[in-house]
């Protein structure tokens, strides 16, 4: 496949590709260029030049055609999602959920195109102040591999619908749905130029992108090291930043709570996507009262868990996206066990047998017992791998669920409010579940705090993040 630059596929200028692997079999999918700086500003340029004439659209029209993708992502969802579940690895109702998921952020944006934007600012017998909202003109979206059509969806709405032109680089491992999708948004009559998508490695187009002088803001999704250096490069002039970066939520199940209820949510929050989701839970919290009857429901629930090639019917979970990501869980595992942290209740290895043998398939791994200080309650662990500890008190559970640098979702499972408002309250993060976790609907803000990003993703929130004010002063 090939990039999308200008409205026109486009190979790399210096003629060089990506193999694009499917992580369950190991077999090539496709290829993509292997982009360079040189791609990266056909691509700004092209971007800059369609600002213009984009940017005058009224709001309305901007949202219709959003509107028409969506309709066009919707019918060739089938088609969309098994390319997904080929390329990225994830059971194939999960990629549809994805590509449908999408689907709603692109309509939702549309929905809201032509509510008011502005204000005004009545400064009495001085004047009158209208503030109006304007787009930023050339922004830039890096896109990770997890989730990268969804992830997709939360930059593209929002920055387009503002009226900004956008270049677009997806992950290496998983580029080829995002330039699917990009193709579908030409074919609803975006423009050419509006959205370009540039294929290649993080080190050379995605710095590329970061460093472009007409690019006006980022928006990143992605490890935390990758976010800080983009911020460091985005710095030089002075770019608008969105860093949507790691997470290590905590699940705390108090005594009250609905146990089965809670034994699924911890199920669906740990090993949906194989548990390569920034908001997945990465850490659970069992009121003592309850541990044993919930680890004993929980373990059977994981060791029924079918895995397998994403494409086969009654796959539950698929592989690991790639080599590197099946060798950091087996070396964080392998660790816990050589310094005694914990005690494996089930999995704590790779997937064996001939139909596995060529994928990152890893077995969902419960770790129970684990120490306060425990490396897999502290780092944060992007596999089917979950850490488990026995807290006697909410007090306790609070003060846990704060001791990591992240802070980007957590969820209290119970019936009891004031428990619910000491969680709010207390534990720092970008959204609290009650009886929930995962769940990111596209009105519904999206973000973290501390090392888990700056900004935030969906609703109102993220189209002003692609805008800034520009006021009239009327001076009576
Ligand atoms: P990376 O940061 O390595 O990759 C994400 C994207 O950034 C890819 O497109 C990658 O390109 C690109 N990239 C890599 N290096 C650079 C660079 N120096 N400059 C610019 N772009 C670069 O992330 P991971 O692959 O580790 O992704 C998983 C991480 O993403 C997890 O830590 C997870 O928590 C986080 N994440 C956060 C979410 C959130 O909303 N908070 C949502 C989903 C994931 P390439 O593929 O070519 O290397």
């Amino acid at each position: 496949m090939e990039m999308l630059i200008n409205g026109k596929a486009a190979p790399a200028a210096n003629a060089t590709w990506i193999d694009v692997k499917n992580p369950a079999t190991g077999e090539s999918v496709d290829r993509v260029p292997r982009g360079s700086r040189d791609d990266v500003d056909a691509a700004v340029e092209a971007a800059d030049a369609a600002f213009g004439a984009w940017s005058e659209k009224t709001m309305r029209d901007r949202g219709l055609l959003l509107a028409r993708a969506a309709e066009m992502v919707r019918r060739d969802h089938k088609q969309l999602a098994e390319l997904l579940t080929r390329e990225q690895g994830k059971p194939l109702h999960e990629s549809i959920d994805e590509v449908r998921g999408c689907a709603n952020i692109l309509e939702y944006y549309a929905s809201i195109a032509g509510q008011p934007a502005g204000e005004t600012v009545n400064l009495g017998k001085a004047g009158d102040c209208l503030v109006t909202r304007v787009p930023l003109g050339v922004c830039g979206a890096i896109i990770p591999w997890n989730m990268p059509v969804l992830i997709m969806g939360w930059k593209v709405g929002p920055a387009l619908l503002a009226g900004n032109s956008l270049v677009l680089k997806p992950a290496s491992t998983t580029p080829l749905t995002n330039l699917k999708i990009a193709g579908l948004l030409q074919e609803a009559g975006l423009p050419a130029g509006v959205l370009n998508v540039v294929t290649g490695t993080g080190e050379m187009v995605g710095e590329a992108l970061v460093r472009h002088a007409k690019i006006k803001k980022i928006s990143f999704t992605g490890n935390c090291a990758t976010g800080h250096r983009i911020r460091a490069l985005a710095g030089d002039h002075l770019k608008a930043l969105t860093l949507e970066l790691g997470g290590s939520d905590p699940m705390i199940v108090m005594a009250d709570a609905d146990i089965p209820r809670a034994v699924e949510g911890a199920l669906r929050g740990r090993f949906y996507n194989a548990g390569q989701i920034c908001t997945a839970v990465k850490r659970l919290y069992l009121h003592e009262k309850i541990a044993g009857e919930f680890m004993h429901l929980l373990t059977t629930r994981v060791e029924s868990i079918k895995i397998g090639n994403g494409l086969l019917a009654g796959t539950e979970m698929g592989p690991l996206n790639n080599a590197a990501k099946m060798d950091r869980i087996s070396n964080v595992v392998q660790e816990a066990t050589n310094r005694a942290e914990g005690k494996i209740l089930t999995g704590g290895s790779p997937v064996t047998g001939k139909e596995y043998e060529n994928g990152f398939f890893y077995r969902p791994t419960l770790i129970a017992d684990v120490p306060p200080d425990a490396a897999v309650l502290r780092d944060e662990i992007f596999g089917p791998v979950l850490p488990v500890m026995t807290v006697p008190d909410l007090g306790t559970a609070i003060r846990e669920a704060n001791r990591s640098q992240y802070g980007l979702g957590a969820s209290v499972w119970t019936r009891d409010l004031p428990t619910v408002k000491e969680v709010f309250q207390n534990v720092h993060a970008g959204i609290i579940w009650v009886n929930r976790h995962l769940t990111v609907p596209p009105e519904v803000p999206f973000g973290g705090t501390n090392e888990s990003g700056i900004g935030r993703e969906n609703g109102f929130h993220a189209l002003d993040s692609y805008t800034q004010t520009k006021t009239l002063f009327l001076g009576w």
